[in-house]
């Protein structure tokens, strides 16, 4: 007979789903740089300014007020009237506040889109090289995660996508500019994409959280053009406020209605204060932050585009290289010399490139692109 601590340790801790879950690669990359001294950090997906002075403000300004308390759980009325503004006159996509649900921020709507349509066997469709979250909350629903190839240029392969197709798929996510590629999709493109997924009834999760860094082309939301779209932004990347946690998401009724269940017992709502600091935000012109990083895109372009392979990043801010030799010896001669990337095989199923962020300061990006150079005879 099993005593009774044998008998308690038959019923494992965690659930299966949290079994199947992977550790996040950038945070692997993170653990390893907390060994570094000063490491040359090009892993981070996070922006290197702070968060304009006028933003904060508000944000001071709300908690001395007392917004410190639970608001509606779709977020404050006076932000998703400003969204609504926004939506219409930057995105081109017409809906009412009551389908604009203010969420913690990017991965806050991921959470929500995913458990409000997924059910269990579901297959949804990932582009490959994809966001890590993707995979990791397909399995957190049960959901089948079917990745799809790109093109070498990382455009959409419409042969590939036909294919992956079956009864089973739900939904297809796409993410623009993309991260870890800086690829943008095109109208076109999209506009393809679309008469896909009407003719297979898809719903499409859109991705935009770095719709703002955008160097040689307009975005496009692919919400204006097709109904059945769930649209992610936010604020982490635009204005660099990753540690506020909000972000936002647009989606048909039901999707809403669906979000604010699963909500009110998750979530509850997104933080108050910076809900109120967002309503400056919406207008406030980060121009300027975005034409740096144009700088440092070309920067970077120029300097690493004789020695490596790789498309020039036209959103975002990252660029996914293609590995000049062996990807296990580049990344540990990398690690030697204090330099910090991530490993292509975090993004993608495949281990062909690495990723790099361009968000850093002009002296790290000189000092990065150098040794980066020098590791290429
Ligand atoms: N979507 C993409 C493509 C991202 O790169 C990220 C963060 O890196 C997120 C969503 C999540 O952003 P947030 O920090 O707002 O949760």
């Amino acid at each position: 007979m099993l005593r009774y601590w044998e008998a308690i340790m038959l019923k494992k801790l965690i659930s299966k789903k949290a079994d199947e879950m992977n550790v996040s690669g950038v945070r692997k990359m993170f653990e390893a740089a907390s060994k570094l001294k000063d490491p040359i950090d090009l892993s981070v997906g996070q922006p290197d300014f702070d968060v304009p002075d006028i933003i904060k403000d508000e944000a001071k300004k709300a908690i001395d007020m007392g917004l410190n308390k639970y608001v509606p759980t779709k977020g404050m009325v006076e932000l998703r009237n400003k969204i609504r503004s926004k939506l219409q006159e930057k995105n081109g996509i017409t809906v009412d506040i009551e389908n604009i649900f203010v969420t913690s921020a990017g991965s806050g709507a991921l959470t929500l889109a995913f458990a409000s349509i997924l059910d269990k066997d579901d297959e949804i469709i990932i582009f490959d090289p994809y966001f890590v979250a993707y995979e990791q909350l397909a399995i957190l629903n049960e959901a089948k995660p079917i990745f799809v190839e790109t093109n070498n240029d990382f455009s959409l392969n419409f042969e590939y996508l036909k294919k992956a197709i079956t009864k089973k798929t739900k939904a297809i996510i796409l993410n623009t500019p993309g991260n870890p590629t800086g690829y943008v999709f095109t109208k076109k493109e999209l506009t393809e994409l679309v008469n896909i997924c009407k003719e297979n009834d898809l719903i499409i999760i859109s991705d935009e959280m770095y719709e703002d860094f955008i160097y040689d082309h307009k975005h496009f939301s692919v919400g204006s053009i097709y109904e059945k779209t769930i649209s992610i932004f936010g604020f982490s990347k635009s204005h660099s406020m990753t540690g506020w946690r909000v972000g936002y998401f647009t989606a048909p009724k039901d999707i809403i209605d669906a979000a604010t269940k699963i909500s009110q017992f998750t979530f509850v709502c997104a933080p108050t204060p910076f809900q109120y600091a967002c309503i400056k935000a919406v207008d406030h012109d980060m121009k300027k932050y975005v034409d740096e990083y144009k700088e440092k895109r070309d920067f970077l372009y120029d300097s690493l585009k004789d020695k490596y392979e790789f498309e020039k990043p036209e959103g975002a801010f990252y660029a996914f290289i293609k590995y000049p030799y062996d990807p296990k010896r580049f990344i540990n001669d990398c690690l030697d010399k204090n330099l910090l990337v991530v490993p292509g095989n975090v993004f993608s199923k495949k281990n062909t490139h690495f990723r790099i962020s361009f968000a850093v300061c002009d002296e790290t990006l000189k000092k990065a692109t150098s040794i980066l150079n020098r590791l290429v005879k």
